[in-house]
């Protein structure tokens, strides 16, 4: 046996359970397709293939990640060729080609640490009747591993900037209440929880070096989602991914591998005493080329909502209806408003409010059976392409506006216009909109019957919308346009993103119809599942990551019991 587990993926969920098992003793092998950046066994992580695996601590360089994370959009999240793209670790080579029957793109980044490497770090609890008398566990179940993971990342209270005051304020203004819980039944708005260290007390210390900073905690520089180097060491930078959250501890540990640019391409499996069981993986290394195998008693999927269906799949583990069904996307929108310098100085006390300032999105509105709505800023290439880029209408010009809708405009904006609404993005806030959509069967990731890349079958993700998602998704949208036009906002813009634009990718591989209550999966022993996929639904509309890692630190705890104790 190479390990006593070996956990497929190091994202989200992966990081989590490696940590969690490697503390109880377990000799845990942890594969993951991307790149490791911030470790001296990598120095180069983009362009030569480095060492095979690293299991010290040690090995974690602040250095390195300082100079593997910078600032420039295209650098770090151009879909095609950035650092955080779905690709492997050489950036001369292609990314893995997903097909989405309704056009789109899949955000999601492959390395150590995952899609969290550049997520937003919001960390909220699922809404509890979205899971009572719904899921196979309750609500209540949950709640010891949500306190768990929130005091292990930690998760903390967003912080406020002009646009957090300007959201606050919006709600408020509109006759919204403040919410004061963690477990949320009702609507109304608050500073967001999440993963990231409250500002730095000597951010306002005009001899601060930011660059070399030696202290702990977040500098409101912005540009979260180009991944977060702030910080002296990489276990105390400030976002906390799974990179320097759960990764770092796994291997303090001292019975945690890491294995980065290794995809795994099929699960082993045996016929076991009780049945067909797990016992290894075939993989193939994204630098060589070569291929090899690893066993171990037992196996976890956490390569996310898309990968881990498609490797069931490409397998051929039994046939299960619910395998890559089921999917939930949280069918985004975002909603802006632009406003005059006089309304901000009568509101704020300021001008403008600098989107890309502060933490990506650090205050929420949250609306149990429709979704969530949260204020969110980024640097301007990015938010020109989620504002003004990302619709599903079409272009503005070409869409005929109804009197009855809130917005002034809606679609694609262009040429001059765009140029207008961009010298215009220091008095702009934009409100992304999280729909709670229905599970439905017809929503899926399967194989593309004839294409193929080098590792398998490619995945083909199918989503359309109901009925009932589109008209709670409209809902938020029109509360977004009337609370920005009752604070004063001068034009309203929804920008209608396509169904085809995937950040929240999950519930693909459901509690209760592929897994067992324990997340193993029915049909195969030793086979467990630990990442988004395996969340009955979609929570209501709050981000998914934490319930994730929550149900992460469940599941090895069950592992350890059923196979280790
Ligand atoms: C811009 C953006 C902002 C976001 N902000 C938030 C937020 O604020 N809060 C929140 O809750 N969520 C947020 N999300 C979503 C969040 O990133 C995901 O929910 C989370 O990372 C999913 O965890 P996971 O374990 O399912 O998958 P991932 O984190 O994607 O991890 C999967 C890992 O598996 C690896 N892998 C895949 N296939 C294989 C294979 N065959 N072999 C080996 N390795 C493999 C991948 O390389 C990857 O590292 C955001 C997403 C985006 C794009």
């Amino acid at each position: 046996m190479d390990a006593d587990v070996i956990i497929i993926g190091s994202g989200g969920g992966g990081g989590v359970v490696a940590k969690e098992l490697g503390e109880k003793g377990l000799k845990v092998l942890a594969l993951d397709a991307g790149p490791w950046y911030g470790n001296t066994n990598w120095p180069e992580p983009n362009t030569e293939r480095g060492a095979v695996s690293s299991s010290s601590y040690e090995d974690l360089s602040i250095e390195l990640l300082r100079k593997d994370f910078t600032l420039l959009e295209d650098d770090m999240n151009d879909y095609v060729t950035g650092k955080f793209r779905w690709g492997p670790a050489d950036r001369e080579k292609p990314p893995w080609f997903r097909k989405i029957i309704q056009g789109g793109y899949i955000w999601q980044n492959a390395g150590i640490g995952g899609s969290t490497l550049h997520y937003y770090a919001n960390c909220p609890r699922a809404y509890p009747q979205s899971v009572n008398n719904i899921w196979p566990i309750s609500y209540d179940e949950l709640v010891p591993y949500y306190e768990k993971v929130e005091a292990a990342l930690p998760v903390g209270i967003g912080a406020m900037t002009a646009k957090e005051e300007l959201f606050l304020y919006c709600f408020k203004n509109a006759g919204y209440k403040p919410i004061t819980t963690q477990n949320i039944s009702e609507p109304g708005y608050r500073l967001q929880p999440n993963a990231i260290l409250s500002p730095n007390p000597r951010i306002n210390d005009p001899e601060f070096d930011f660059v070399n900073n030696q202290s702990v905690g977040c500098t409101l520089k912005g540009h979260c989602v180009n991944g977060c180097a702030t910080g002296p060491s990489v276990d105390s930078v400030a976002k906390r991914s799974t990179l320097v959250s759960y990764v770092p501890r796994a291997l303090r540990s001292g019975n945690v591998e890491i294995r980065p640019n290794t995809f795994v391409t099929r699960i082993l499996t045996e016929q076991g005493p009780e049945g067909l069981q797990a016992m290894g993986v075939k993989f193939r290394d994204t630098w060589t080329g070569e291929t090899g195998e690893l066993t171990a008693k037992v196996v976890i999927m956490s390569a996310g909502g898309i990968e881990t269906p498609r490797l069931w799949l490409n397998s051929e583990l039994p046939e299960n209806p619910w395998v890559g069904r089921g999917l939930i996307n949280h069918w985004f929108d975002s909603v802006s408003g632009i406003f005059e310098e006089e309304t901000l100085m009568n509101i704020l006390g300021v001008s403008d409010i600098k989107p890309f300032v502060g933490q990506n999105a650090a205050a929420r509105f949250d609306y149990p059976g429709y979704g969530v709505i949260e204020v969110y800023g980024t640097s301007p290439g990015l938010y020109a392409s989620m504002v003004y880029g990302s619709s599903n209408q079409g272009f503005q010009g070409q869409n005929l506006r109804s009197e009855e809708v809130p917005w002034d405009y809606e679609g694609n904006i262009i040429g001059e216009q765009l140029k207008t609404f961009m010298r215009e993005y220091n008095r702009t806030i934009s409100m992304l909109i999280f729909t709670d959509d229905e599970v439905r069967q017809s929503n899926s990731v399967t194989l593309d019957p004839f294409l193929k890349d080098e590792n398998g079958y490619i995945p083909v993700v199918n989503y359309s919308p109901s009925a009932t998602d589109a008209m709670k998704r409209n809902t938020l949208a029109k509360i977004a346009a009337d609370i920005l036009r009752k604070a004063g906002a001068r034009t309203v813009i929804r920008s209608n993103w396509s169904p085809g634009v995937f950040l929240h990718i999950i519930s693909t591989m459901r509690i209760g119809y592929v897994t067992d209550t324990n997340c193993e999966a029915k049909q195969v022993n030793r086979l467990y599942i630990a990442d988004n996929s395996v969340l009955f639904n979609g929570l209501g509309g709050p981000n998914p990551t934490l319930t994730n890692q929550a149900m992460a630190t469940r599941t090895a705890e069950k592992i350890a019991e059923k196979y280790f104790s």
